[in-house]
């Protein structure tokens, strides 16, 4: 176990935050999560070594379901349409070109990006998950963790969704994706917003907090300061809502499955769904994505 220093300014300060343990996986143990008083960024500190956090991504893991054979019904396209909004907004921004999605999982979003054209290659560090790309799909994944592995070259398009907060150092990351973009290449990020009124509304309860996985949870400004110091600048940040974090936050805070009565269906209907459809027009989305390119790209 070892203290860490802020990833995003630098500082060794710390304040207590929680101390939790893992609701969803159950994975053994108690962490404890500190928040920096320079730049508002919270971490897990201290924080076991990478080897040992990387099996707490279980075979149990939910993104992993279709890989591992646990869920049949959502024929692919229906696994794409999740990356939506996501594939739009890159083919706004950028040509058709070469794309690396770090922490690409069973590669619904590569698929979706290949169908318009893009040459897409993913790492994955979850080998079965990886196979399962790779030999039903057909798809160019190498397994391992995005430090581990060599990168292959230079990008069009670097993607990061739900993988930020899990790394040991979100700005080598960063640094390395700089290394590897190309001039008027995009860097797409999506993490959680430890800032948002649900997550302050939760505390330690929130779904998303989610050690010993997500060591990172970041503020929209100071993913905004991460970026910045390893040479982008942000075009957008687009907020989302997710009444499916909203869900399982109230188990986590009351131990009982939801809903599970007819109070918990009309509080689902009157207050659930309209602060998912809401929170994120008032800059409250409970995700946060950002797209940027390198500083000074002349475009
Ligand atoms: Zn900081």
């Amino acid at each position: 176990m070892t203290q860490i220093d802020c990833t995003v300014c630098g500082s060794a300060a710390q304040r207590p935050a929680w101390t939790v343990k893992d609701t969803l996986l159950e994975f053994p143990g108690e962490h404890k999560i500190v928040r920096c008083p320079e730049c508002g960024t919270l971490r897990m500190s201290p924080r076991p070594p990478f080897e040992e956090r990387r099996k707490a991504f279980t075979d149990m893991y939910p993104l992993f379901d279709w890989a591992l054979g646990r869920r049949h019904t959502a024929v692919a396209d229906e696994r794409i349409a999740r990356f939506h909004n996501q594939i739009a907004q890159i083919s706004k921004r950028h040509q058709p070109g070469r794309l690396l999605d770090i922490g690409c999982s069973d590669g619904d979003f590569m698929l979706g990006m290949k169908r318009r054209g893009w040459d897409v290659h993913g790492i994955e560090m979850h080998k079965k998950v990886a196979d399962y790309a790779r030999e039903e799909r057909g798809l160019d994944v190498t397994v391992g963790a995005e430090h581990e592995v060599d990168w292959d070259g230079v990008y069009d398009c670097i993607t990061l969704f739900g993988v930020i907060e899990d790394l040991d150092d979100p700005s080598a990351c960063l640094k390395r994706c700089n290394e590897h973009l190309a001039e008027d290449g995009l860097l797409v990020i999506q993490t959680h917003n430890i800032a948002s009124l649900e997550a302050r509304f939760f505390g330690a309860d929130w779904f998303n907090v989610e050690a010993p996985r997500h060591v990172w949870h970041f503020t929209p400004k100071s993913l905004k300061l991460l970026l910045m110091n390893n040479g982008f600048s942000q075009d957008v940040l687009l907020h989302y809502g997710s009444a499916y974090v909203t869900e399982r936050s109230i188990e986590n805070r009351r131990g009982k499955v939801f809903p599970s009565s007819t109070m918990d269906r009309i509080l689902r209907k009157l207050i659930i769904m309209p602060v998912e459809r809401i929170t994120p027009r008032i800059g409250q989305g409970i995700e946060i994505e950002s797209y940027s390119r390198k500083s000074g790209a002349n475009l």
